[in-house]
């Protein structure tokens, strides 16, 4: 008897699963054919439609790629950090 509810169990959890995968593919399928992009969410779950979008600059020392406003400038230059100020840039 508990060998027939545990395949019960299963067969209700694989239908259940079969069935989300499917709901999500044509809530996919729906967005794409109406041409909306998939909305932007943080981290309550809103939508964030008029995220600002950060212009990134690299490091003059190493490199390193990061948003603009976190940049140290200096001579004309960005830097990541106030100790990449002193070395030279490459
Ligand atoms: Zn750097």
């Amino acid at each position: 008897m508990s060998r027939l509810l545990f395949w019960l169990a299963l067969a209700v959890l694989v239908v259940f699963a079969v069935r989300a995968k499917i709901r999500a593919a044509r809530e996919r399928v729906d967005r794409a054919e109406h041409g909306a992009p998939p909305a932007a969410t943080d981290a309550n779950g809103a939508t964030g439609a008029s995220a600002p979008i950060e212009s990134m600059t690299s490091c003059a020392h190493c490199s390193l790629y990061f948003p603009a406003s976190e940049a140290v400038r200096a001579d004309g230059l960005d830097y990541c950090c106030p100790a990449h100020v002193r070395l030279p840039a490459k």
